[in-house]
């Protein structure tokens, strides 16, 4: 364990002890991390970060916690959030350069102020630019690394600059997973405000229809297979409904895992492990997570990653 008053001796942003991670997730569950981070600028970002690598002392970076499972025993080691003080959202030379603490439906609405088209599909994900560019997040056909130019990541103890050409982007994944990602430019086409507009509004109106989105979640729990669907998938071996303690798998979509209230980790790995198991003995489909597990032993995430 790295001393706090080691860390306070230089840190500059905030520290939290001992934060249930509950609140930093989308699903509402998750135990405690030792520290919850929010450093106040790059320098003290690069400073805390050398910090950990040298002590050997783990730390995640979390977004919204959107797309990832955190465990009810929390994480041991740190979490740092970049949304407080790397959230900026700008033009510079005609692109759109977001910071990745930046909420996507900022740079959705900074894009549609601007007249800028490209990024629509990405209304209604709750999660960061961040966040979004380590997943290669997307949706109604489009990704995030579609209309990229370059990202800029923490990578060792320096900033870079990696152009998209050197990024092994594919479904839901970067090759971008050992770095932090600091922000990410994008080019987009010129494109008429309210035709945009319009776009992101029928988007978020075929989200609210199709997904339990008055329901805490995060997201599809698994990665489509190849040709199919794992909401199909999950439905026709007829778990659509399924509980266990709090957690259920959605009425409304079958590759979302809803927490009616009171939900632990635990319950949603076992509706995890109970999807995988049926879907494969029904297709002989081994479904994918799509889900970040987070604070779990590496027996369990074997067993269902
Ligand atoms: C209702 C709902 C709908 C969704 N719909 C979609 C969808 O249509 N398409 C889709 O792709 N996803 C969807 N998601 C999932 C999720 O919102 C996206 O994957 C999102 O981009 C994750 O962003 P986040 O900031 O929440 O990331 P987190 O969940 O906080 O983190 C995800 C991963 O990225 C890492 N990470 C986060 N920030 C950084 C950073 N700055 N540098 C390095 N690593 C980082 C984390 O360590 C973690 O491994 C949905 C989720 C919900 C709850």
């Amino acid at each position: 364990m790295v001393s706090l008053s080691d860390i306070r001796a230089f840190f500059r942003g905030s520290i939290s002890i001992n934060e249930p991670l509950a609140g930093y997730t989308s699903m509402r569950i998750g135990g405690p991390v030792d520290y919850f981070m929010e450093p106040a600028d790059k320098d003290d970002l690069v400073s805390i970060v050398r910090y950990f690598r040298q002590n050997k002392f783990d730390f995640i970076m979390v977004g919204r916690g959107s797309n990832m499972l955190v465990s009810d025993d929390g994480f041991r080691g740190a979490a740092i959030n970049l949304e407080e003080k790397f959230s900026d959202v700008r033009l510079e030379d005609g692109d759109v350069v977001a910071e990745a603490g930046a909420g996507l439906s900022k740079l959705v609405d900074f894009c549609i102020q601007h007249g800028k088209a490209g990024l629509e599909w990405a209304a209604g994900i709750p999660g960061t630019v961040g966040g979004a560019i380590v997943m290669n997040a997307g949706a109604h056909g489009g990704e995030t690394a579609d209309q990229l130019v370059e990202v800029e990541v923490l990578r060792g103890s320096e900033i870079v600059t990696v152009p998209k050409s050197s990024i092994s982007f594919g479904y839901r994944r970067s090759g971008l997973e050992s770095d932090i990602v600091l922000s990410g430019r994008f080019r987009l086409p010129e494109g008429d405000r309210e035709e945009i507009n319009q776009r992101r509004r029928t988007f978020i109106q075929q989200r609210n229809a199709s997904q339990p989105v008055n329901m805490p979640n995060s997201g599809s729990i698994f990665k489509n297979p190849s040709g199919n669907y794992a909401a199909r998938l999950i439905d026709a071996a007829n778990l659509k409904g399924k509980r266990v303690g709090g957690a259920q798998i959605s009425e409304k979509h079958a590759n979302f895992i809803v927490n009616t209230g009171n939900a632990t980790a635990s319950d949603v790995l076992t509706l995890i492990d109970l999807a995988r198991r049926t879907v494969y003995q029904n297709a002989g489909i081994l479904l994918e997570l799509e889900i970040r597990l987070v604070g779990f032993p590496n027996d369990v995430r074997e067993k269902v990653a």
